[in-house]
């Protein structure tokens, strides 16, 4: 299953709930309930992660590895394996059935 397309945002109603929304619709509520700036850091970090992704997608794309070097598993210093492990992550559920 893919995740909810983007773009997200953040919402607060009437000063008391946070809600991560989508396309008009809430798909996520922020707890706890006495929001701070770090509430609202962190919720902004999250409406950015499908942003977030599909630049990583695009970059891991764009790495300066030559194609046998990416078949060996990328240059040292390269920043492939790692994007590509975040990516793997931020995916796994949805390719669970
Ligand atoms: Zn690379």
């Amino acid at each position: 299953m893919a995740h909810t397309k983007g773009p997200w945002s953040v919402s607060q109603q009437l000063g008391l709930r946070l809600f991560i929304v989508a396309d008009d619709e809430a798909i996520a509520e922020i707890l706890p309930c006495n929001f701070d700036a770090e509430q609202f850091a962190n919720a902004d970090l999250m409406v950015s992660a499908p942003e977030l992704l599909e630049a990583l997608e695009i970059a891991v794309q764009c790495c300066a590895c030559t194609l046998k070097q990416r078949d060996s598993g990328h240059l040292v210093e390269c920043f492939a394996p790692k994007a590509i492990e975040v990516i793997r992550k931020a995916k796994h559920r949805m390719s669970a059935p």
